[in-house]
């Protein structure tokens, strides 16, 4: 018997806004000193009442709308209920059953016709971080609470993937989408993305029909074909590590699967150091955070032309984008997907197109040399590059026979030096392009001319 991996995802990601979720403090906490970005709201003080940042909202509905969701008109926020120290109102403020967006897809490339559907993104905030540490020699916990209260967006997938691969494609793409819409920087490393995936496995029969469309072209499966357990691996961040915990997954669950067992549904996390999954917490002791609706916040109804005018806001995304640099500018699939790679670059190579058209320079030389000479889009103005094109070109209008006939007649003039090149002093090709310099007297490439010279005393 083989099996398939299925595997479904969710993601968080913190939103760059300048103030927190529900109060007015900022949310540049990272690598700042513990406790200096809080208020009572951030601690959860009685009384304390918490304001929604609207433009948090309103990014939340444009992640959505920019992943193919639904908007509902009507929604809401929840508190989910636990006790943990990181959470000092003992409960998160989130949603529960009216998410902001839902039902979404994402079309995958590598994976043709893949698509893997979006079931809901919805909009929360942040909890406070536990430093573990040593104060006066002893084991201490300690709590900064300036992450407290930073918008949150989770991304929540059906379980649709079926490899580690796949799951890397869409993290990408969609680490892409949330860039171009400049509404998180998505950096793993200061935890602005953290990832969890959820994973079983399933008996591949062959023979059966694995997904199709219905009458309206929305993909169906069969209705057993999910397991009815599932691992989900908390808290990851990295793309890399979320490949390496799904291979381990795979193969620890294959065994127990192969041994006539059923692996137990459960909280795993990912050890870096021995390249492991670890129980964390069984179904058992899962916790039920007794959802209901926040009492302070009334719920939201939009009108659909607020709906419409986000939508209008929304900035071309890379798809689109690469489909439009093929056309336009007949590049390579290639040339467009490196240049379309981030928003800032594109729009870098488009304001170079446009300036260079003025001095007859094609898109395609330019793309050219933003890719072969790795332009920093941050470092040059268009209109530089646009400058040291029109330079270069200008070196190198010296005609080839021109260049030919000046190598022959140092040659010849030289014979000791070509002796030298043949017997293997690759150096003294210097030598020979420093005389050949002089005969041109105009601007040119050493590398022209050392191709030239090649070109002759190979054919010699
Ligand atoms: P929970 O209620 O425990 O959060 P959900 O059904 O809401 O579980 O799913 C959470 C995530 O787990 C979703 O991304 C979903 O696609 C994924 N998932 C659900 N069932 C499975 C399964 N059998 N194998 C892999 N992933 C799954
Ligand atoms: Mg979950
Ligand atoms: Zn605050």
């Amino acid at each position: 018997m083989s099996y398939k991996p299925v595997i479904g995802l969710e993601v968080h990601v913190e939103l760059k806004t300048k103030s927190k979720m529900f109060c007015g403090c900022s949310t540049d906490y990272f690598g700042k000193k513990p406790n200096t970005h809080v208020c009572p709201t951030c601690f959860g003080l009685p009384g304390a009442l918490p304001t929604p940042n609207k433009i948090a909202i309103e990014w939340c509905i444009k992640i959505g709308l920019s992943l193919n969701c639904d908007i509902p008109l009507f929604s809401k926020f929840d508190r989910k209920n636990y006790f943990y120290p990181d959470l000092p109102k003992g409960y998160q403020i989130s949603q529960y059953d009216l998410p902001f967006a839902h039902n979404g897809f994402v079309k995958l490339k590598t994976d043709e016709n893949k698509t893997i559907r979006i079931r809901r993104v919805h909009m929360e905030e942040d909890t406070g971080k536990l430093i573990h540490g040593i104060v006066n020699g002893k084991k201490a916990s300690l709590i900064d609470f300036n992450r407290s209260g930073v918008p949150l967006v989770e991304i929540v997938t059906e379980p649709d993937f079926e490899s580690a691969e796949q799951v890397n494609e869409y993290l990408q793409k969609l680490q892409q989408i949330i860039r171009y819409l400049e509404v998180s920087d998505a950096d793993m490393e200061k935890g602005q993305m953290r990832l969890e995936p959820n994973i079983s496995l399933k008996k591949s029969h062959p023979e059966q029909r694995e997904e199709y469309r219905d009458s309206s072209s929305v993909i169906r499966r069969p209705q057993n074909d999910i397991p009815t357990y599932k691992v989900e691996v908390k808290n990851i961040n990295s793309f890399r590590f979320v490949e390496k915990a799904i291979h381990y997954e795979t193969e620890r669950q294959r065994k127990i699967l192969e041994g006539g067992k059923t692996p137990v549904q459960e909280t795993r996390g990912w050890d870096e150091k021995r390249q492991i999954t670890f129980s964390q917490r069984i179904k058992e002791q899962e916790m039920d955070y007794r959802y209901f609706p926040e009492a302070d916040i009334p719920p939201f109804r939009w009108t659909k032309s607020q709906i419409s005018r986000l939508r209008s806001q929304i900035p071309e995304m890379p798809d689109k984008k690469l489909k439009r640099f093929n056309d336009d500018y007949s590049m390579s699939g290639y040339y467009s997907e490196i240049l379309t790679r981030e928003r800032k670059m594109a729009e870098f190579f488009e304001e170079t197109v446009k300036i260079g058209k003025k001095y007859n320079i094609n898109a395609k030389k330019i793309a050219n040399t933003i890719i072969n000479k790795k332009i920093d889009a941050n470092s040059i103005l268009p209109a530089a590059l646009v400058q040291s094109i029109i330079k270069q070109s200008k070196k190198t209008v010296v005609d080839e026979e021109e260049l030919k006939n000046i190598a022959l007649e140092v040659f010849r003039k030289n014979p000791k030096a070509v002796d030298d090149y043949k017997k293997g002093k690759n150096q003294v090709i210097g030598f020979i392009i420093g005389m050949m310099k002089r005969e041109i007297k105009k601007p040119v490439e050493n590398n022209q001319l050392k191709e030239v010279i090649e070109n002759l005393l190979k054919i010699q």
